[in-house]
Parts: C-alpha cells; sequence; structure tokens
C-alpha cells in the first residue's frame, strides 16, 4: 500500500475542523423535531443510525486515546423564547444514552436557571437574563489537535508495511489493459510513476479535480462547506465550558475551550467555490461570528480587538441535490461508471469517525482484491514522544513540547518543513503565539537531523511565519469596507 499526500499530512479539512468529538446530538437537531421525525421515519432512522455511530466513536476514542482528547463540559442554555424546549435535550440525552456503550459516561444534567446561576461560573458572566429558562450540561471532548490523530494512524500504517509519502502529489496517469493503473507522484523527491490495482482518492474537497484530471466526465462528488472560526480569550469563568447555541440562520453555534487557555467560536457555513488551496477567514466571516456571538452570549461584549486569530476550512461534503449544503452522510463511491474503473473515493467522512471510516474501507477494498498478506491489527494507542525531563522545553513553562521532542519528530514522523513539525507533529503552535526568535530556535534545535545548514534554518524559519500569518491571522474587518 502506498499513501500520497500532496501537501503535509492532515493538511486539507482534517487539520482546519471545530475538533469536536461530539456525541451525535446534532443528528437529531432538526427546526420541528416532533414532526419532522414523525412523519419522515427514513430521517429519523439515519439520525439514530449517525448518533449511534457518533457514541461508539466516542467510546473507543475516549477509551484508548484519552492522552490526546481534552474532556470539557459543554452546555446548552435553553432560553424562554428559545429554538428549543427542555424536553427535545432530556429525550435526546435519553436516546443517546440508550444507543452508546457503556463506559464513557454522559453526565448530563439539566439545571434550572436558579441552580445553573448557582453551580455554572459561566451563566452570570454569559448574560442573558431573566430570559434564562434551564442549561443542559454534559460530558463532550476536544480533540488537541486532530492533525495528531492522522499521524499516529500513518505511523501505524507504515508499521504494518505501507509506505508514505508526504508532499507529494498523485494523479491519475492511465489504467492498462490488465486493470493496473498508472500514478503519477510529483513532490519534493522529485517524479516517480507506481502502478495500483485499486485506488483510493481519498484527496476530500480536491476529489473531483483528481478524478476530472483522468476522466472529464466523472460526476462531480463533492460539495464544499467553509467554515471559520475565531479564538478568543474569556475570563476565567468559562475556563473548561463549552457553550452550544444555534445561530440566526438556525445551525450551530459553538464557544468551546480551546488550545493555549482560549476558546474558539464558530463554525460558519457557506457554500465553498473559491480556490481550495488558499482558503482563509475573511471579513464576512469575522463580522458574521461577532455578530452572532453578542446576540448569543450579549454578556461576551465580544469584539473585534478581543480576537486572537482564527482558521477556516472547506468541509468535503457529498454532493446531493436534496441537500443545498451537502449532504453529511459518509459514502464511499465506486467510479466504475464514471470511466474510472479501479477507483473508489470517500466523501464527508468526518475527523473523528476516521477509524470506522478505514474499517468500512477496507471491508470495501476486500470485496475486490485478495489480500497480499494475513490481516494485521492496528495499534490505536498513542505515539508519545520519549520524556527527556532535562531537556529545555520549546516555550517556557510547555513541558509537552521539549527540544528533543521536536528532533523525534523531525527523524520517526516524515516531518519536511519546520511547520510540519511545529503544528502537525507537536501542536505547540496551537498552544502558542509563536514569535520569530522561538521559530528559529525550534529550525536550530532540528537542523542537524534533517540535514539543514543556516541559510535553510532561516528559510524555515521565514516559511513558518508565512504560514502562521496566512492561516490564522486575520483580516479587520474594515479591510473589507464594512
Ligand atoms: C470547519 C470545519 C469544521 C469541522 N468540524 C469537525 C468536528 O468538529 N469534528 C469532526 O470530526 N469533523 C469535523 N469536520 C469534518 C472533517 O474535518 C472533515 O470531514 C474531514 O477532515 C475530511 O477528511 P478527508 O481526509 O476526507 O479530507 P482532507 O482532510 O481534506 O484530506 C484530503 C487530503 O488530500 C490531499 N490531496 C488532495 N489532492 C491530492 C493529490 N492529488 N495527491 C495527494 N494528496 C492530495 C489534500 O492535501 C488533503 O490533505 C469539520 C470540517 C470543517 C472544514
Amino acid at each position: 500500500m502506498l499513501l500520497a499526500e500532496k501537501d503535509d499530512f492532515a493538511g486539507g479539512a482534517s487539520g482546519r475542523s471545530t475538533r469536536m468529538l461530539h456525541c451525535g446530538l446534532r443528528y437529531f437537531e432538526t427546526p420541528r423535531p416532533l414532526r419532522d421525525f414523525l412523519f419522515h421515519p427514513a430521517r429519523l432512522r439515519t439520525a439514530l443510525a449517525m448518533a449511534r455511530a457518533s457514541m461508539e466513536t466516542r467510546a473507543e476514542l475516549a477509551g484508548d486515546s484519552a492522552a490526546r482528547l481534552t474532556p470539557y463540559t459543554l452546555s446548552f442554555p435553553i432560553w424562554r423564547q428559545g429554538p428549543y424546549r427542555p424536553w427535545h435535550l432530556d429525550l435526546g440525552f435519553r436516546i443517546l444514552a440508550r444507543l452508546g456503550p457503556p463506559g464513557v459516561p454522559l453526565d448530563y444534567r439539566r439545571l434550572s436557571a436558579a441552580e445553573a446561576q448557582a453551580s455554572l461560573p459561566f451563566v452570570e458572566p454569559m448574560g442573558g437574563g431573566d430570559r434564562l429558562h434551564s442549561v443542559a450540561s454534559f460530558r463532550e471532548y476536544m480533540f488537541d489537535w486532530p492533525e495528531r490523530f492522522c499521524i499516529d494512524a500513518i505511523l501505524d500504517a507504515e508499521r504494518m508495511g505501507a509506505t508514505v509519502r508526504n508532499h507529494t502529489e498523485a494523479r491519475l496517469v492511465a489504467r492498462d489493459g490488465d486493470g493496473v493503473w498508472q500514478i503519477g507522484l510529483h513532490g519534493a523527491d522529485g517524479d516517480a510513476q507506481v502502478t495500483a490495482s485499486l485506488v483510493l482518492n481519498m484527496a476530500g474537497l480536491w476529489i473531483d479535480s483528481v478524478n476530472r484530471r483522468a476522466e472529464p466526465s466523472a460526476r462531480r462528488l463533492v460539495l464544499g462547506t467553509k467554515g471559520a472560526h475565531i479564538a478568543v480569550r474569556l475570563p476565567e469563568a468559562f475556563q473548561g465550558h463549552g457553550i452550544a447555541t444555534v445561530n440566526s440562520l438556525g445551525e450551530p453555534h459553538y464557544c468551546l475551550p480551546s488550545q493555549g487557555g482560549l476558546h474558539h467560536i464558530g463554525p460558519t457555513e457557506t457554500i465553498y467555490t473559491g480556490d481550495p488551496d488558499d482558503i482563509r477567514v475573511d471579513a464576512d466571516d469575522v463580522a458574521f461570528l461577532l455578530a452572532e456571538t453578542r446576540h448569543a452570549l450579549p454578556g461576551l461584549k465580544l469584539d473585534e480587538a478581543d480576537i486572537v486569530h482564527g482558521w477556516a476550512g472547506v468541509r468535503p461534503l457529498t454532493e446531493d441535490p436534496a441537500h443545498p449544503k451537502g449532504n453529511r452522510s459518509r459514502e464511499i463511491h465506486d467510479l466504475a461508471a464514471d470511466g474510472l474503473p479501479g477507483v473508489l473515493a470517500m466523501t464527508a467522512g468526518p475527523v473523528m469517525s476516521h477509524r470506522s471510516a478505514g474499517r468500512e474501507l477496507t471491508s470495501a477494498v476486500a470485496r475486490r482484491l485478495a489480500p497480499s498478506r494475513p490481516p494485521q491489527t492496528p495499534d490505536y494507542r498513542p505515539r508519545l514522544p520519549a520524556d527527556n525531563a532535562n531537556a529545555p522545553a520549546l516555550v517556557a513553562g510547555d513541558e509537552t513540547t521539549r527540544l528533543t521532542h521536536l528532533g523525534q519528530a523531525a527523524v520517526a514522523e516524515h516531518a519536511r518543513d519546520l511547520a510540519d513539525i511545529l503544528f502537525a507533529r507537536t501542536g505547540v503552535g496551537y498552544r502558542h503565539a509563536l514569535d520569530e526568535a522561538t521559530v528559529r530556535r525550534a529550525g536550530e534545535a532540528v537542523a542537524a537531523h534533517l540535514g539543514w545548514n543556516a541559510a535553510e534554518v532561516d528559510r524555515q524559519t521565514a516559511l513558518t511565519l508565512r504560514r502562521i500569518d496566512r492561516y490564522y491571522r486575520l483580516p479587520r474587518i474594515d479591510e473589507s469596507g464594512r
């Protein structure tokens, strides 16, 4: 097996998500749940199946990868004239508790306004006053940073015999008479050609362009919706607490505990037709998120000056005329009828269910190809760097990333650029605002491992600072004339 990634691993939507390992409640969110589910039993069946899958994923990841997740309390304020009634949440959580395996409890409770004010420190500063009816709270999990799950999975695939190449673009070239695909590889290591009996096009937002380069008439599979986030520093009362509300469009609007003691707010959901390689938060996203947060959480009095940074990604959802904003149900597409026999593609797989997606794809492959070797068992345990308490930390006080950890990531985890190490491998760039001196220090720490001279350290430092500026710096609202 060969895995090729044109950017760094998880450089697409997987590294730009809202980072939630959610319990699946959102699948029951619909404007009129009783009517919608009673009159459309198929919708109820789909919602139940997706919620069950979420609960199973939650139990699986919280069970064996707790070191990569942060638990927190997520609360839904229930407003007197708000979009949902108390019983909606009581019923939803009762169903979820029955669907999910035991072991990772939801810890659901619903507190009256007075009880919530007395026991949840953020309720008073969140604002809303007398409009508050009650607060529904439960235990939820956040990926510390999802790319790390991808890196762990890739390293495990390598352990089991896969060849992996990052910063390498793959192109479908041609299929010969025996049904074998020629695949072109183009990357930093030069160009090469390999052959494949079966191709899994897992290129997310780029799936259609990969297919259409080889077969222009291939049907469109992906609809991209952009999701933007802003990160802000909230008062101490909010630490460890997330708040879930619904925005003016009836979509989920979250304020969630994030890396570096910040909270991130979002996501937006707009159809994206722009450049898939240049996805950024724009001034309209910032204005929308600020306005919605001021409305939902008036006590925060959030202003543009409160924003520390932000990021945006585009969800590779399934194209489906019945769902104008994309179908969220995960699909495997066999492209034989599109002139691409021996090519499968997967759309709309959330990052949290990557293991079940892998299992589903393995079955799809097994139905088409005889295995070339005995099955192996994945080792899902997080790969934690060997600790060296004597090594200095990259950022004072952050013991999770010592200079030796950067070296280990450089040597053993396919990092090519300094940014690969500071973001996807160690996540240190998410926990701290990295200044030039810190980035350079990191570059010097890995230089010997990656064979970099002083000029390359300079280049890598500049590249990393450019990337931080490009992906995480936000436009001022007045830059667009608003
Ligand atoms: C704003 C937002 C919020 C989200 N929130 C959550 C959440 O809270 N929880 C959750 O579980 N999920 C969430 N998701 C969904 C999740 O992030 C995506 O559905 C998932 O990451 C898709 O993974 P993927 O591997 O299909 O696509 P991607 O992660 O985009 O991976 C596709 C990869 O293919 C590479 N590629 C493209 N073309 C080529 C080529 N020719 N050769 C080699 N490589 C190529 C790209 O560089 C990219 O890295 C969110 C997504 C977004 C955008």
